[in-house]
């Protein structure tokens, strides 16, 4: 069986670490490859290579930085079926939902491509008289991510390219579960000639995590995954003095009002709710119908949700995929008991969904509650799975109330066809991201990209103007010639 390496100083090497863990296949339980669960010594030769490579990497003119992500997004175009594959692959979700996750990463490089004019400062003559102050963008070191297993290819593709293209050095932790994609994309990323130590990957899990936050050559970490681990990164980094940007979990909450365009508006939250099996962090997660429109929207929702095809995500009719593991099948069965102790009501369940031919697939078909309420487990907590849960509100305002009383804030979506309750929604919702009859409130590369509260510990999103930002010391000279 295949161990995966770690990719460090321009080289594949073994890890130092003895656990091995299986990558599986969730719609067949195939055994993929091994991962090891690396360990600090590890951790440390990636940062040691980064360390040593920023003096002559920060010294590259960005328009050269530039140019090796040109070539990049060529070979990204390429190879970019074949990541898919991977992708769907190790995680289950449609091929054509994997495609599009490689495609949002790919754009992702595609924007970093453009820093030499995204990393232009600021200049005033004469801020007083013979003086002048500009305001210099400079790299600052070795930069790490950790990221979710939730879009393999696309998370790491949020920071590494802006990372090196602004002049610092990187590595990489992906998620343990999904590490063949990266794997894959580094194998890519090696054809390019970047010099030595640029971009490094180490495999593994909590270990790393620890070693990368405490590292003292780490100079600012990005963390993407769920709302208790975010926490535990950014206190972690703040204690050693980096930079951080921490985007944690999610409860999206998707208003729909009676002047809704009914049909589209509830095809659209049907796919946002289950689209990539509800493992998505811009997921709707709760449906607040607003006044009369409740019968008729959990009417067209149920029937919708009951179009949806289970199944192996390469199957071309494939609509919903397996969730990504058993233990988090057992944790998304565990909420749907949880909501129904508490009295709420299974309108659709998908708890003994099964799939021809395919016994070992964590599979959860379309499932939705009724009268849930915002003290309900399943009412407050992120479930990340197949689940919809309906809430009423009498009124625009009562809908606003039951979204803000989240611990969360990553996004939140209207289906209106009234600009007024559209501009009012968009004015006072506590979220990060919101949609206008758009289900998947997803900010394009040029963007930034991140939430408020629980969904995000930090004050700097991930990519577009944030991303550029975050990679890069404002340093301001002001200066006088005698
Ligand atoms: P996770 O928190 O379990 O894991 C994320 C990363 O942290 C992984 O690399 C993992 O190895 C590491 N990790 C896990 N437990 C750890 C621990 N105790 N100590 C240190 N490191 C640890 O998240 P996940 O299950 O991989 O991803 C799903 C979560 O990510 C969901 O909560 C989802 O909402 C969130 N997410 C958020 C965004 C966003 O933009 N806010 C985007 C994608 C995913």
């Amino acid at each position: 069986m295949r161990v995966l390496e770690n990719f460090i100083n321009g080289a594949w090497v073994a890890s130092a670490g003895t656990t091995l863990l299986d990558v599986k296949n969730p719609a067949t339980g195939e055994v993929l490859a091994k991962v090891p669960l690396s360990t600090s010594a590890d951790v440390d030769a990636a940062v040691q290579a980064a360390k040593a490579a920023f003096p002559a990497w920060r010294a590259v003119p960005p328009v050269q930085r530039a140019r090796y992500l040109f070539k990049l997004k060529s070979l990204f175009d390429q190879h970019r079926e074949e990541i898919a594959n991977i992708c769907t692959s190790e995680h289950g979700k449609t091929f054509a939902e994997s495609f599009n996750d490689f495609g949002r990463g790919i754009e992702n490089v595609e924007h970093a491509c453009g820093t030499p004019s995204l990393l232009m400062g600021q200049n005033l003559e004469d801020v007083a008289s013979g003086i002048d102050s500009k305001v210099l963008r400079q790299p600052l070191g070795v930069f790490a991510a950790i990221t979710p297993f939730n879009f393999p290819p696309m998370v790491p593709l949020w920071f590494l390219p802006y990372a090196i293209a602004t002049g610092n050095t990187f590595v990489l932790k992906p998620s343990e579960q999904v590490p063949l994609s990266q794997r894959r994309i580094f194998e890519l990323i090696q054809q390019i000639g970047l010099p030595n130590g640029v971009v490094n990957l180490v495999n593994g899990g909590r270990e790393v995590v620890e070693a990368i936050c405490e590292h003292p050559d780490v100079k600012g970490v990005s963390f993407v995954g769920s709302s208790n681990v975010a926490k535990i990164v950014y206190r972690k980094c703040g204690e050693t003095g980096k930079r951080v940007q921490a985007l944690g979990g999610a409860k999206n909450f998707i208003v729909i009002m009676p002047d809704a365009d009914m049909e589209r508006a509830v095809q659209n939250a049907v796919e946002s709710c289950y689209g990539c099996a509800g493992q998505r962090c811009l997921a709707g997660s709760v449906i607040v119908p607003v006044g009369d429109a409740y019968e008729r929207v959990r009417d067209l929702f149920v029937a919708y949700a009951k179009k949806i095809v289970l199944g192996d995500g390469k199957d071309p009719a494939t609509t919903l995929g397996p969730v990504i593991s058993r233990a988090h099948k057992d944790r998304v069965l565990s909420y749907i008991e949880k909501g129904l102790q508490e009295g709420a009501k299974l309108v659709l369940d998908g708890r003994n969904a099964t799939v021809p031919g395919l016994p070992d697939g964590n599979w959860i078909g379309p499932t939705i509650f009724e009268d849930v309420r915002p003290d309900m487990v399943i009412g407050r907590e992120e479930i990340f799975g197949p689940v919809a849960s309906f809430m009423r509100a009498k009124d625009l305002d009562e809908a606003i109330r039951l979204a803000n009383a989240s611990e969360f804030g990553n996004a939140a979506s209207i289906y209106t066809t009234n600009g007024k309750a559209a501009r009012e929604f968009g004015a006072r919702v506590e979220a990060g991201m919101v949609g206008v009859n758009i289900g998947v409130a997803a900010p394009m590369s040029f963007f930034p990209f991140g939430g408020q509260k629980a969904s995000l510990f930090g004050d700097t999103k991930a990519h577009g103007s944030a991303g550029i930002d975050f990679y890069t010391e404002r340093k301001i000279v002001i200066e006088r010639w005698f």
